[in-house]
């Protein structure tokens, strides 16, 4: 909608199609630009969506407002295959409540702060923030072993 909003968002096909102020909170309610996906099952594209099903992801604050993303989730059906695939999104996992910016975000503010201030800061439960630092470190032991890897591969290839 607003292009503006569109590029200070900065999340990949994505649009604000319009937004909700609530007494707390901002919800953006987001349209995804691209028409289909690749079957992840026989990586044909597919542009028949079977369902949309939107969900709230919290993403960063702007302005000191706290951001919920109306993210519609696509369920598509893939013709060739005869299998339902539901879009993944780069900028979130599936099944959860927050964007991974802002996970990594919360990440960094507790290596900051204390748990109890960055809780009572973004509103978010203890246990929520203790989630979130171990699916983090998850990613970030992932993103090691990987660089390691690579690195390894590199070596062998230069010997
Ligand atoms: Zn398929």
């Amino acid at each position: 909608m607003d292009f503006h909003l569109d590029s200070l968002l900065n999340l990949p096909n994505v649009t604000v199609f319009t937004h909700r102020q609530k007494s707390d909170h901002i919800i953006l309610q987001l349209e995804l630009l691209n028409d289909g996906i690749f079957c992840p099952y026989c990586q044909t594209y597919s542009d028949g969506v079977n369902q949309i099903r939107p969900i709230l992801v919290r993403d960063l604050s702007i302005s000191g407002q706290s951001i919920y993303l109306q993210v519609p989730r696509r369920q598509f059906y893939c013709k060739t295959c005869r299998r339902y695939s539901t879009e993944s999104l780069v900028w979130m996992d599936m099944k959860r409540n927050y964007t991974l910016r802002y996970e990594e975000y919360i990440y960094e503010q507790v290596q900051e702060l204390t748990i109890e201030k960055v809780s009572f800061k973004e509103s978010l439960s203890i246990a929520a923030i203790e989630i979130i630092l171990r699916r983090v470190r998850q990613r970030k032991a992932k993103l090691g072993k990987a660089t390691k890897l690579k690195s390894y591969i590199q070596t062998v290839v230069s010997i």
